[in-house]
């Protein structure tokens, strides 16, 4: 019977690896060597401080995930810049009328809300949505989302020279990195 395995330890594989391994080989090489040792040395004390290995463990698999962080920061930025562009890049402002709210264009009397004038299956009419929506939808316009995306190249700047250093990501890249997650669509945050 062949050797014991079990799956690598990195978060996204499913490798099988001989028993002995931690990850397999293409994730441990994205350890960075000061924690390769820290798993290694404190695998070595299980018997008297498990809890330093789990800690030593979990710095690798962050490791691992800290990898992918500056391509999905950059990648969330150019969808928001890209979406942001493409839906005018302007500024919004929210108008208030008796009936409801409606959001437009700063400087712009039409709203954003369409509905076809015309049509036997249409209705006619303005659709408005209530204050609250109105002023927060004004408030995330195009023109914030490309200073966004600033901010998501901005961390990933962070993020590329942090890969050696994993175990102080600072908190405001992790962050931004589940915002990403939340505008690339992928939902592992
Ligand atoms: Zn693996």
């Amino acid at each position: 019977m062949d050797e014991a395995t079990h799956e690598c330890a990195a978060r996204s594989c499913n490798v099988r690896i001989p028993a002995s391994k931690l990850m397999c080989a293409k994730d441990w090489a994205l350890v960075p060597e000061h924690v390769q040792r820290s798993v290694n040395r404190t695998y070595r004390a299980r018997p008297r401080d498990w809890a330093a290995y789990a800690v030593a463990v979990r710095d690798a698999q962050d490791a691992v995930d800290a990898t992918t962080y500056p391509a999905t920061l950059l990648q969330a930025a150019k969808i928001l810049r890209s979406r942001a562009e493409a839906a005018g890049g302007q500024p919004w402002e929210a108008a208030h009328f008796p009936e409801g709210t409606i959001v437009r264009p700063a400087g712009s009397m039409v709203s954003l809300f369409r509905l076809h004038a015309t049509g036997p299956q249409r209705p006619w009419g303005t659709p408005y949505v209530t204050p609250e929506i109105g002023d927060f939808l004004a408030t995330m316009h195009p023109g914030l989302a490309s200073l966004f995306a600033d901010l998501l190249e901005e961390a990933a700047a962070t993020a590329t020279a942090n890969l050696q250093n994993t175990r102080h990501h600072p908190r405001d890249v992790t962050k931004a990195v589940a915002a990403a997650h939340q505008i690339t669509g992928d939902d592992h945050a």
